[in-house]
């Protein structure tokens, strides 16, 4: 019997492994804390550990990991930034979901630029108290508008095809470009200082590696447009955070969406609003007035989570049975 033990279970997670499992009939042992060293112990004996994108697997917490005899990390997100591949254990696989729905994301992002350009999350509030005016709620037309992709991945793609359906023009950075789909998809590739240049929303869809580490810092948002708008659904650390407030209280950016957020772990993801802790720059943020913040919902469609619960088991059979998994993470 394979057991997994599965952390920072939520009610929907529960559900809907728990009905796919019918499948497969292993013994899940879900626990409401994140994997760290710290809770690793609880996983001894299970043969895969099941994580999200906040559970922190470093050094300490696969040694914990190899000496309880965990043989998978099966991470039901895409991102792996949260695991320290240089002391993977090699008795320990990897496996990920690449690809559940980049739509999802994608159409998130879109979500928050809307609501941003049009102030849609003021006028709701204020509908809801009777008041119908439409002072302070002048948006612009993204249509026409210079819109800059950061990552031309699944996700990336995804909102570059909705972005030419409004209209706009699309530049792009990418290590990897992909040239083929300039082909298909209406935009070109410039150079990333170029594109900090030039766009009037910049949206960020890379991974988070040490190259992209604060990819948004001081020195990148000084060669941005005056009043450009930032979006960031990918991860939180693209953005330097305390660089970003300064540039904001300048008026350098007139909106931001975010669905991440650099220190996200203790507080996104869970209902903190009878907590006294606060993170401060998150309190700055959420503030302003030209900002909306979302909770890493980006991915939470049915879609989505029907492709991440299929895959996850389907990826730790095949670990099991066949020693491996076209979605394992190598070194
Ligand atoms: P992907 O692997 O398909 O695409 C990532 C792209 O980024 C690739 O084209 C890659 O070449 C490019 N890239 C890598 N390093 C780069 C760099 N230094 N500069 C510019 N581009 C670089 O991944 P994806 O499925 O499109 O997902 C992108 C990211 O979105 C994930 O890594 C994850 O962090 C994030 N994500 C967020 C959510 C959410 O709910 N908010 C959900 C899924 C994924």
């Amino acid at each position: 019997m394979v057991k997994i033990a599965f952390f920072d279970a939520k009610d929907y997670d529960i559900n809907s492994f728990n009905e796919e499992n019918k499948k497969y009939g292993y013994e899940i042992t879900y626990f409401k804390n994140k994997l760290s060293s710290e809770t690793a112990p609880l996983a001894k004996d299970h043969d895969v550990v099941c994580i999200f994108v906040n559970d922190l697997v470093d050094k300490e917490t696969l040694k914990i990991l190899q000496e309880g005899n965990v043989r998978i990390v099966a991470l039901r997100c895409a991102g792996y930034n949260n695991i320290d591949l240089d002391n993977l254990p090699g008795k320990i696989k990897v496996v990920r979901v690449p690809d559940y729905s980049p739509y999802a994301v994608a159409e998130h992002t879109v979500g928050l630029l809307l609501s941003l350009n049009r102030r849609i999350y003021k006028a709701y509030q204020r509908a809801k108290k009777y008041n119908f005016s439409l002072d302070g709620l002048l948006g612009y037309d993204i249509h026409g508008k210079t819109v800059g992709v950061i990552g031309t991945g699944r996700i990336g793609k995804a909102f570059i095809n909705i972005m030419n359906g409004f209209g706009t023009n699309v530049i792009a950075y990418d290590i990897y470009p992909d040239e083929e789909s300039t082909k298909t998809l209406n935009f070109k590739y410039v150079s990333l200082d170029e594109l900090f240049k030039s766009s009037d929303i910049i949206s960020l869809h890379c991974p988070l590696t040490k190259e992209t580490n604060h990819i948004i810092n001081k020195e990148s948002m000084l060669k941005m447009k005056d009043g450009v708008v930032i979006l960031n659904t990918s991860r939180g650390k693209l953005i330097n955070t305390k660089d970003l407030i300064k540039m904001m209280e300048k008026g350098k950016i007139s909106g931001l969406g975010l669905d991440v957020y650099e220190e996200e772990e203790k507080y996104f993801l869970n209902d903190m609003s009878n907590s006294y802790i606060r993170d401060e720059e998150l309190s700055i943020l959420l503030s302003m007035p030209n900002v909306v913040i979302t909770s890493h919902q980006a991915f939470f469609t049915k879609e989505a989570l029907d492709g991440i619960v299929s895959t996850t088991f389907s990826n730790i059979k095949d670990v099991m049975e066949k020693g491996g998994s076209v979605n394992e993470i190598k070194k």
